[in-house]
């Protein structure tokens, strides 16, 4: 794994909070899988200095193309924004470890809210390509937030969404769907990404149901390559807590063992 110089073939506002990129990848000679990401610099100088994590939104293995999904933040971000077709910029990676998606699995349920949605759309596409049915609750604070929505359902999946400004999308209103979807769809496997309060809540509906799951944590990193311990959380393991780094044994995790 090695940092590219990528050019930027795209880098659009898509909405009032978000940017997508695409990026040539030709250059790139590692397999890249759902749950994965890129550590990204944003810009050409020092500022900012430290590259930013964003998982892998979109693989067009023929085109030999990558997207992300950006949620515009700080320093970095807005950086990102200020990126012209046809300039390169420094990607790092594939990091971490990926999603599982087991053969046997006929429908998934992927939850996700805010940026996570990002992280799971190349889950949709993965399973879309491997005939799999991906059904998904998408959490957002508007409507104008949730434009991953049509790439998902592009992808075949049956997606229900969610909004704080609809007043939709409190724990309990997500538990209820979840309940239905859970009774009403034959689903074996659970992933999710972006909160951890849903993230809870799925723990818990998981274990009820005794349907696997995974989650993808997002923490700040400084490195992502292990060495700085800023992206550390706790996960339980035969009865013991233990310290893991979400860049190097993560980002990707069976929800059951996550310490929330
Ligand atoms: C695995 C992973 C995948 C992600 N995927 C996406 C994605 O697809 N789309 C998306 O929009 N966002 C994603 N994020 C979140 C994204 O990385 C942040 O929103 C982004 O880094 C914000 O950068 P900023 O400069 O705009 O914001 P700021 O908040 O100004 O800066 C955040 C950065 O500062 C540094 N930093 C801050 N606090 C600490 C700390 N405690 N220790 C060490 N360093 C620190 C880190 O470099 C951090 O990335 C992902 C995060 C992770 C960990």
């Amino acid at each position: 794994m090695k940092s590219i110089p990528m050019k930027v073939t795209a880098n659009q506002q898509v909405s009032e909070r978000y940017w997508h990129m695409k990026v040539d990848a030709s250059e790139l000679d590692a397999e890249v899988s759902p749950g994965q990401f890129f550590q990204l610099r944003c810009g050409h100088d020092l500022n900012p200095l430290l590259r930013r994590p964003f998982s892998i939104y979109r693989i067009n293995r023929r085109e030999r193309t990558l997207e992300f999904l950006y949620l515009v933040k700080g320093a970095g971000t807005k950086r990102l924004t200020q990126m012209k077709a046809g300039e390169y910029v420094d990607v790092f990676g594939p990091l971490g470890t990926p999603f599982v998606l087991q053969d046997e699995w006929k429908t998934i349920l992927l939850l996700a809210r805010g940026v996570g949605i990002a992280t799971l759309a190349a889950l949709a596409q993965d399973a879309a390509e491997k005939g799999v049915q991906a059904v998904a609750i998408l959490s957002a604070r508007s409507r104008n937030d949730l434009l991953a929505a049509e790439t998902l359902q592009g992808f075949g999946a049956k997606v229900l969404y969610v909004t704080d400004e609809e007043g939709t999308s409190d724990v309990s209103a997500v538990r209820r769907l979840l309940e239905g979807l859970l009774r009403e769809d034959p689903i074996q496997a659970a992933f999710t990404c972006g909160s951890k309060r849903l993230s809870k809540l799925l723990q818990e509906l998981a274990a009820t149901h005794g349907i696997p799951a995974q989650i993808a944590l997002e923490e700040h990193m400084g490195c992502a390559m292990g060495v700085c311990f800023a992206c550390v959380c706790d996960v339980r393991e035969g009865g013991q807590l233990k310290t893991v780094r979400v860049c190097k044994e993560g980002p990707v995790f069976p929800l059951e063992k996550v310490v929330l």
